[in-house]
């Protein structure tokens, strides 16, 4: 028989599983990346991993390149089987940081089943609260170097010289998302469903609302003390 004070010693101790949850630009990837490292977590992109997986043109790279260059979601029982693979790997056993998953309801019931199985449960759900405005002036903005990946942001960040990187001279490229018709795309086919999977986690009370358009650093501070919390 577990005692009450192992079960909550028990609970304590599950591993830490953060969600980072808000529109595409709203600024996930930058906090989930440090996050992940400050925490020693691992760090589960969706989109990363599906860009990976076009890369590599892998059969589920090959189903969801259609979704993606539209600017729609993949279909989620294609999404949760890419995730699932990444919970698969060790890495993961420390703990997890999820950056764009689940992004519809139905993600955020498979996910929940999912952890329930393994004894786990999402620890913290911050959402990142950004004016749709401003998410696309940051997004239309987003080049990189294809070379060695530096990113640039023609407003916030830009080259020394116009479309070519500072570092190697390549000429910088656009993610085929980033374009503004499908940044507006994206933003108003994925907004619906990601307010819905907030609102799931509103009702169970683990929401942490934080406001995506302060500076980066005062951002980062305010997840660290949501996560602290
Ligand atoms: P992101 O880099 O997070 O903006 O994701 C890029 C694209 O990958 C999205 O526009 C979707 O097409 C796809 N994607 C990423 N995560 C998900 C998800 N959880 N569910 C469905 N599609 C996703």
């Amino acid at each position: 028989m577990i005692s009450p004070a192992d079960a909550s010693r028990e609970a304590s101790t599950t591993r830490p599983i953060i969600l980072l949850v808000g529109a595409a630009g709203a600024g996930k990837g930058t906090q989930a990346t440090l996050l992940a490292s400050q925490l020693g977590l691992l760090h589960i992109a969706t989109g990363d991993l599906f860009r990976a997986a076009l890369r590599d043109r892998t059969p589920l790279g090959e189903q969801a390149r259609a979704f993606m260059e539209r600017g729609d979601l993949v279909p989620d029982e294609i999404t949760i089987r890419l995730v699932g693979g990444a919970f698969a790997r060790p890495e993961a056993r420390a703990g997890v940081v999820l950056d764009g998953f689940p992004r519809t309801a139905v993600q955020a019931e498979a996910l929940d089943a999912s952890l329930a199985g393994s004894g786990d449960r999402l620890s913290h759900v911050i959402a990142l609260d950004v004016p749709e405005e401003a998410l696309v002036a940051r997004l239309s903005g987003r080049w990189s170097c294809p070379t060695c990946g530096t990113p640039y942001h023609t407003t916030f960040d830009p080259p020394r010289r116009h479309g070519i990187c500072d570092r190697e001279g390549s000429a910088l490229v656009q993610r085929d998302d980033d374009r503004e018709e499908v940044v507006r795309a994206r933003l108003a086919k994925q907004g619906p469903p990601m307010r819905e999977v907030i609102a799931h986690y509103r009702q169970k009370g683990l929401v942490r609302d934080v406001d995506g358009s302060q500076p980066i650093d005062m951002v980062t501070a305010a997840v660290r003390a949501a996560v602290a919390g």
